[in-house]
């Protein structure tokens, strides 16, 4: 039988939905869990599976989040939605706005994101607002704005968004059978952990699985306040889509990694990109560098013995590469340019 097309339809049990709740959809949900044999042979575990993400409508997770936390917002007489973003949520919230039929405004922290998603969020219609300061700087912008009653917050402090995104876990867990020994995924303002310890606790509660994972959570050295303990300031990292220095969901993340038996740790950027690389050239599937940081973080825990207990494990990777041309152009390196002949092409390849 073919999947329910709307996230919300499928999973209205285990959602704040209700009679009025508009079902918009633009298709999200029921990504794909990838077996990655490299990966397996690599780190000597059994079974390492990818969550990936970036099939999503807007190419990121951010989607199963924003369809319910826009439909409440309908329900609810808005006529307008607001975000701060490093990208994904503004190309979600402009999206799925459209779709519904709402005015979207977005604030972004000038020069650091992606082309691609800042392209999303113009073509969709968002009224874009690039700001001199951070992401974090950006955020208390637009909960000022929504304090106000200027429009509906959707960044992840809405709880609508944490609903949403919790879907992936029970994805996890039907398509397993069970949970998985542990889940390991980037966390940037660490909504997205805490939606999947949700999900994991409410999917064992409905018997969709025997246990829990232990989830592992990885920040990018540059950005790493809940490894170091302490905001920071200017946080820095190739991977935008988790360059935040003061995660808006910090405490349950902390509970999701304590109550999980898991760990938050740090991983450079050069071993973010080495994942990236080789998630695309070995397993065929091409993530943003911030994606990347979960498989970075397993082969890290894995090379230093780590990973040695769990049979099982899931990496999410959150986005797709697409929206970050200019990483891609980087990792790859320049483009040869040659005579039109066969010849040359020829020499070229060698
Ligand atoms: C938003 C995002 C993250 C971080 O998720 P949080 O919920 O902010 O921790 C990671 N990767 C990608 C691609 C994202 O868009």
């Amino acid at each position: 039988m073919p999947l329910a097309p709307s996230l919300i339809e499928r999973y209205a049990a285990h959602l704040p939905i209700t009679a009025r709740t508009p079902r918009i959809t633009l298709g999200e949900g029921g990504t794909p869990l990838l077996r990655a044999r490299w990966l397996e042979r690599e780190t000597a575990i059994d079974e390492v599976w990818l969550k990936v993400e970036g099939q999503n409508p807007t190419g990121s997770f951010k989607d199963r989040g924003m369809v319910v936390a826009v439909a409440k917002a309908v329900e609810e007489g808005a006529r307008a939605v607001l975000c701060a973003s490093t990208g994904n949520t503004a190309a979600s919230a402009a999206a799925y706005a459209a779709r519904a039929g709402l005015a979207c405004t977005v604030v972004l922290p000038a020069g650091q994101v992606a082309l691609g998603k800042l392209a999303q969020a113009i073509v969709f219609g968002a009224k874009v607002v690039a700001v001199r300061g951070s992401f974090d700087a950006a955020l208390a912008v637009v909960r000022d704005l929504a304090a106000s009653g200027e429009a509906t917050l959707v960044n992840s402090v809405n709880p609508h968004r944490i609903e949403g995104q919790k879907t992936a876990a029970f994805e996890v867990c039907e398509a397993l059978g069970d949970a998985p020994d542990a889940l390991f995924i980037p966390v940037g303002n660490a909504g997205n952990i805490t939606a999947y310890w949700k999900g994991f606790v409410e999917a064992a509660a409905a018997g969709l699985s025997r246990s829990r994972p232990k989830l592992y959570g990885f920040q990018a050295e540059g950005a790493a306040p809940i490894v170091r303990g302490a905001p920071v300031e200017e946080p820095r990292t190739v991977a935008t889509a988790i360059r935040i220095g003061n995660p808006a969901s910090w405490r349950s993340a902390v509970r999701a990694r304590d109550e999980s038996g898991g760990a938050i740790e740090a991983v450079g950027d050069d071993e973010i990109l080495a994942a990236y690389r080789d998630l695309a050239r070995r397993e065929g599937v091409f993530c943003e560098p911030a994606s990347a940081a979960s498989v970075a973080g397993l082969r890290k825990r894995a090379a230093a013995g780590g990973a040695r207990g769990p049979r099982r494990v899931v990496c999410v990777l959150t986005g797709n590469g697409l929206k970050d041309p200019d990483s891609a152009r980087a990792a790859a390196g320049g483009l040869v340019e040659v005579e039109a002949t066969a010849e040359a092409v020829l020499a070229a390849t060698r």
